[in-house]
């Protein structure tokens, strides 16, 4: 399918409303149980595909309103992982605490994961839709490994369970899958040296369009403490885009606008389509279509325009809605803009 020039998309996940789930946190408890919470995902779920499409997005995914977590999400549907014993753990190198499930035996998955908003998503979405899944080296490093004790052996074991789930959603008609890779950022030389591998692996026998999301992280404020010890100069990619460069993966989404990224870095994802984050999501400060548009036109110096996608430099779990439903029509109609301008 071809697709309009600078097609835009969020990186992944959006806020859940009040009457599902707690409002502003990363791990919030749910509002209802049983059926009744598995309605008022998919009814949270058909609100964003709407407000997504209103705004004039390109590509349309679920907003991870099925998901307690980006991570968790997907790991409730693992057997082998024991949740009712969580652990303290730190996790991206102790950058925070979180409580991890822990792993304890073999690991299977108990069926599908994500089919439900998956089919949702196709039944009721009328553009592109991009469905999310965590990397293996993010899952690994956010559950408690009490089995494998090998964190390689661990990320190719949970590949292989992403595998499963990803070529079931390219049959539910799934346009893109991506892969999200925060850790990428974390654990550089690991990235490049099996990171990489363990993503191909998930991605093995897809025909659909693969990404990988690689960030530095949500708006929190762990993370915000975090990027201010980054110094002037974040050049974690470097690491990694020379491997992704000659991976098989399709697209790199990549923070740009407010980070310390040096733009220039782009340009070691040759012959890959780049998702720029125009949209940055550690502030409730709304971004206007001409800042919008003048970062699309940054990354125009070291990306080809047909390779150029315009996303959120991350996912927007944490933000107030309104703020985040304000962020996405910037998106759109900054993207709008930069055809005029570059097109
Ligand atoms: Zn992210």
């Amino acid at each position: 399918m071809s697709r309009p020039l600078f097609s835009s998309t969020i990186a992944g996940s959006l806020p859940k409303p009040s009457w599902l789930a707690e409002t502003r946190k990363l791990w919030p408890q749910w509002k209802a149980d049983g059926a009744e919470l598995a309605q008022a995902k998919a009814d949270a779920t058909l609100l964003w595909i709407k407000a997504q499409e209103d705004t004039g997005l390109d590509v349309i995914g679920d907003g991870e309103q099925s998901r307690q977590h980006f991570v968790h999400g997907f790991l409730e549907q693992v057997e082998g992982i024991d949740f009712d014993h969580k652990v303290r753990m730190g996790i991206r190198n102790n950058r925070y605490d979180a409580m991890v499930p822990q792993v304890v035996s073999p690991l299977r998955l108990k069926g599908r994961v994500h089919a439900t908003e998956a089919r949702l998503l196709r039944a009721h979405a009328t553009r592109r839709i991009k469905f999310t899944l965590p990397g293996p080296m993010t899952i690994v490093d956010t559950v408690a490994d009490r089995f494998y004790g090998d964190r390689v052996k661990m990320a190719m074991a949970f590949a292989d369970l992403l595998n499963q789930e990803a070529l079931a959603l390219q049959a539910d008609g799934v346009d893109i899958i991506q892969f999200d890779e925060p850790a990428f950022n974390v654990y550089m030389q690991d990235a490049a040296d099996w990171g990489v591998k363990a993503l191909e692996r998930a991605a093995e026998g897809l025909t659909c369009t693969t990404a990988v999301h690689i960030c530095y992280g949500y708006g929190i404020q762990a993370n915000v403490d975090w990027k201010a010890t980054l110094g002037d100069e974040w050049r974690q990619y470097e690491a990694v885009f020379p491997a992704l460069a000659k991976s098989r993966i399709d697209q790199v989404s990549l923070e740009c606008f407010h980070s310390h990224v040096p733009p220039d870095l782009m340009k070691l994802l040759d012959g890959k389509d780049v998702m720029v984050g125009v949209i940055d999501v550690a502030s409730d400060e709304v971004e206007t279509p001409e800042q919008v548009a003048d970062t699309i036109g940054l990354a125009l110096k070291y990306v080809p325009k047909q390779r150029l996608l315009p996303c959120t430099n991350c996912g927007m779990a944490p933000m107030d809605r309104d703020v985040a439903l304000r962020k996405l029509q910037a998106l759109a109609d900054g993207s709008a803009l930069a055809r005029k301008r570059y097109g």
